[in-house]
């Protein structure tokens, strides 16, 4: 079947899109490199989406991809390599096919920033990891070391205490953290030990992970702190390729800029999401998805719904 709209990505922002777009009767084609449910589908628990008190980041998503699942086609592990604007409509290149469509809907979300210190490369996959809900069963019993002072870091420890790693550290770059007070109180509560005031510097081992070298910002001492696991949770970097490809104006940090209907500075292309920086929440990527896809009627021909 010919779709009007593709949605490339399909994490909270593309299901809810894809849900709002064929209930209004856009034919709609959704893209995912991988399974879907994006960053979200990683975090071990959430506990600000309505309805949920607290709920796996998988399980959620897992819910959300159903529900999308029985309105349209989902193209999981098909990659969108290139996509470029010919006339009125766009060229969608994958891995396994073409597509022509009249709109496009961006929802490509970020992936996971880097610390860029020795030992991160070489040590990736050996104590090095990404990913507590992924990694964290492996460094049971041992010690684990967070980087960063954000939600998904505090997330994180917590969930490594829970889980039964011995010490979990907490390093971080400032002397106040950057997560919401809920968070912060929980990882002390479960004991979680915080360094502040401190950096990276690297990250050492051979064979794996066996210690990281820290610099104390305040006092200007190195120090070595010994760890089986190192997880990095500074933040991530918006996957803006496709955008930037189609001309879409972005913003100093990357992220794709957006009005109020997520319309990009291209017509036709709309973005939804963590591609569109702010807030970076569950709800707001799901309320945006929907808001995209209503807002694409206009390119597509139809009457605006509202
Ligand atoms: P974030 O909020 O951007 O925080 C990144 C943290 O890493 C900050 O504390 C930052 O330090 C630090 N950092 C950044 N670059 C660094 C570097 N090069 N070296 C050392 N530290 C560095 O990222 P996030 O925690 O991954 O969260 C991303 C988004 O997801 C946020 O909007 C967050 O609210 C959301 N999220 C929500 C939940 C939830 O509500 N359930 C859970 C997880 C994530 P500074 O503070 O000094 O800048």
């Amino acid at each position: 079947m010919e779709s009007e709209l593709a949605i490339i990505g399909g994490g909270p922002a593309g299901f809810s899109a894809a849900i709002y777009a064929v209930r209004s009767g856009i034919k709609t084609v959704v893209f995912d490199k991988g399974f879907g449910g994006g960053l979200a589908a990683v975090s071990p628990n959430i506990e600000n989406y309505a309805g949920f008190e607290s709920i796996s980041g998988i399980d959620l998503v897992e819910k959300m991809k159903a529900h999308a699942s029985k309105y349209t086609d989902i193209n999981f592990n098909e990659t969108v390599s290139k996509v470029s604007k010919k006339g009125k409509e766009f060229i969608i290149e994958t891995d396994k096919d073409t597509y022509n469509v009249k709109a496009v809907l961006l929802c490509t979300g970020t992936e996971y920033r880097k610390l860029n210190v020795e030992g991160e490369k070489e040590l990736a996959g050996k104590g090095v990891s990404y990913c507590a809900t992924c990694d964290g069963f492996f460094f049971k019993d041992k010690n684990v070391a967070v980087i960063g002072g954000g939600n998904t870091a505090l997330v994180e420890s917590v969930f490594l205490k829970q889980i039964g790693c011995k010490n979990v550290y907490l390093i971080h770059r400032r002397n106040q953290l950057r997560a919401e007070k809920a968070y912060q109180d929980d990882a002390i509560e479960k004991g979680v030990e915080i360094i502040y005031e401190t950096h990276v510097e690297k990250i050492l081992g051979n064979e794996k992970v066996d210690s990281l070298e820290l610099h104390n910002v305040n006092t200007d001492k190195l120090s070595k702190l010994p760890v089986d696991g190192v997880f990095v949770s500074i933040g991530e970097e918006p996957q803006n390729a496709i955008a930037k490809e189609l001309g879409c104006n972005i913003d100093e940090k990357g992220y794709v800029i957006v009005d109020r209907q997520q319309r990009t500075s291209v017509k036709g292309v709309y973005a939804a999401g963590d591609i569109t920086g702010g807030l970076r929440q569950v709800i707001t990527a799901c309320a945006e998805g929907a808001i995209a896809a209503l807002a694409s009627t206009e390119a597509l021909g139809k009457k605006y719904p509202y």
